[in-house]
């Protein structure tokens, strides 16, 4: 494949694997806009190093009332802090808008109590915090020609769904489909798309349940008659 570079000489590979996450700009260049393939499952996460040793390496703190949680849990032993909540999906532009994140955060959990006031002080602060919605992501295929996909650039329920396990796993899947047939690229390719899917079927089912009951809409009724 010829390939050019906004910066840099143009090149000319045997294979473009793109492994460049859920916004992949490979599979943008390749396969489309990414509006074609991404179902908003209506929800964001925004999260936050809370910058302090976690104090249980084990355990996630979860607080939640209905349409919004919040997480405070551990991150390569550090302490992180994770805003989930239900909204209507923004614009392109909003969500362009490190500020417009920020305060869609501080509206969404204002007045909520627990360490939540004290959550959005630092978060408030934070120069460097993640925003994204929580998204699945499906592709019919995830190869074309000598380019191919891996990890969430092909495939992903966004938070929920053992994602960087996966992204491995199914790098190594190519990698040996691409050992065993190497001058057969779109065998390699078919051979790794048909291995790597079953797997992700079996991890992705039951993530939209966990989506939704993770992160109620409504309080908690009792409706059964006593
Ligand atoms: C809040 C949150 C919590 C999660 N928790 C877990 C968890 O506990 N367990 C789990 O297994 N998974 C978890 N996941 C999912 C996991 O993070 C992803 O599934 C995993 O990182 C996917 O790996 P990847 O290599 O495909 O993509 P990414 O990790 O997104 O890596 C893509 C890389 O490509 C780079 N890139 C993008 N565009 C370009 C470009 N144009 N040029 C050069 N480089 C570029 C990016 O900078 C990035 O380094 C979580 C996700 C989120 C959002």
């Amino acid at each position: 494949m010829d390939v050019t570079f906004e910066r840099g000489k143009p090149r000319r590979f045997d294979v473009i694997v793109g492994a460049d996450g859920p916004h992949s700009r490979v599979r943008r260049l390749i396969f489309g806009p990414e509006q074609k393939y991404v179902t908003y499952l209506g929800m964001y996460i925004a999260t936050t190093d809370l910058a302090q040793s976690a104090s249980d390496v084990r355990s996630v703190l979860l607080h939640n009332s209905p349409g919004r949680a919040v997480a405070i849990h551990p991150t390569t032993g550090r302490e992180g802090a994770a805003f989930i909540f239900r909204n209507p999906v923004l614009t392109a532009d909003a969500m362009r808008d490190p500020q417009q994140h920020k305060q869609l955060v501080m509206d969404v959990y204002s007045g909520m109590g627990w360490r939540v006031p004290e959550l959005l002080e630092r978060f408030l602060v934070s120069r460097d915090f993640y925003f994204d919605a929580v998204s699945r992501l499906r592709l019919d295929g995830w190869s074309r020609g000598r380019a191919v996909l891996i990890g969430d650039a092909a495939s992903c329920v966004s938070l929920f769904g053992k994602g960087s396990s996966m992204a491995i796993i199914g790098a190594a899947t190519l990698a040996e489909a691409l050992g065993s047939h190497h001058e057969d690229l779109a065998t390699a390719f078919d051979r790794y798309e048909q291995v790597h899917r079953q797997r992700l079927r079996r991890g992705h089912r039951g993530v939209l349940l966990r989506v939704t009951s993770a992160r109620p809409r409504d309080p908690i009724r009792n409706d059964h008659p006593q």
